[in-house]
């Protein structure tokens, strides 16, 4: 046994047996995997196969029908709920646990009537009673990070789709989350805007943050996460490390995506 990287390795995210039904559909028929504290897991596949609720069960946007989610070494607590087969137990677990997740979404969702630094400091202040003084403080590093402190006093509808994007990073790292969710976070950008919020999303990567990234960018997920997902109707058809994925597939499947991307 390699016990050197068995004592490195900590679990952050266990997925399992996750099933989701939406309409007597079965989305999700069983998602498996772990990610380890520094992983950038890269979760791909086509479109509806299942990434988005993958991630939204994670933060229980979406409630499992079935399965479990060991997040931060604790279970989600569910119980039975008659219409939607199960429903989180304690409000209270799922706040603490929520407070520790960031989530980026493709279409950046600041809010309109508020500038980019009230943006930031918002959940800071009114959520984690940190005081104003403080949150505006660190909300100007966040934003030196993702090189947008010129535009902190701006409104985002003053700002390019690249710039929203990196702003709506910087809220999600105001709360200095232990995982990232992104969920196709340059979709929704004109292709030459893509590039900047990549290397935002590089940089938290090489800093050791935990992230959870579903993604088209092939090149970035092979460049940057160090384990890939390819999900296919609901499951993950493959997992691996990124040459893994892109360069010896196994499954029919994977090989039909992957010609298809090419
Ligand atoms: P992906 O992100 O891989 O494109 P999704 O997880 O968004 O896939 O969706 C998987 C399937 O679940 C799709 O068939 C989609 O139409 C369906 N679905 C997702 N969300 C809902 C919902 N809220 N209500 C009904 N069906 C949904
Ligand atoms: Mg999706």
């Amino acid at each position: 046994m390699d016990l050197d990287k068995s004592l490195k390795t900590e679990p952050i995210l266990e997925v399992n047996n996750l099933k989701k039904t939406f309409n007597h559909i079965e989305v999700l028929k069983g998602i498996h995997f772990t990610a380890d504290k520094g992983d950038v897991v890269a979760l791909i596949g086509g479109s509806g196969s299942g990434k988005s609720t993958t991630l939204r069960c994670i933060n229980m946007l979406e409630t499992p029908t079935a399965g479990d989610i060991k997040i931060f070494g604790q279970t989600i607590d569910l119980m039975a709920d008659d219409a939607n087969g199960l429903k989180v137990k304690s409000k209270n677990q799922l706040r603490n646990i929520r407070q520790r997740i960031g989530m980026v979404f493709q279409g950046f969702h600041l809010w309109s009537h508020l500038t980019i630094e009230q943006n930031i400091i918002e959940v800071p202040t009114q959520v984690l009673a940190i005081p104003k003084d403080q949150a505006i403080e660190e909300a100007h590093e966040w934003l030196r990070q993702v090189n947008l402190f010129d535009k902190r006093h701006q409104y985002p509808s003053c700002l390019s789709g690249g710039q929203q994007q990196r702003a709506a990073i910087a809220r999600a790292l105001a709360i200095n989350p232990d995982l990232m969710l992104f969920d196709e976070p340059t979709s929704a950008l004109d292709p030459e805007l893509v590039g900047e919020v990549l290397a935002v999303m590089k940089d938290l990567a090489s800093e050791g943050r935990s992230m959870i990234i579903v993604t088209h960018e092939m090149q970035f997920a092979a460049d940057v996460a160090n384990k890939v997902l390819f999900l296919n109707q609901g499951v993950v058809e493959e997992s691996g490390t990124p040459s893994e994925i892109f360069y010896s597939p196994k499954s029919e499947k994977l090989k039909q995506f992957i010609r298809a991307i090419k």
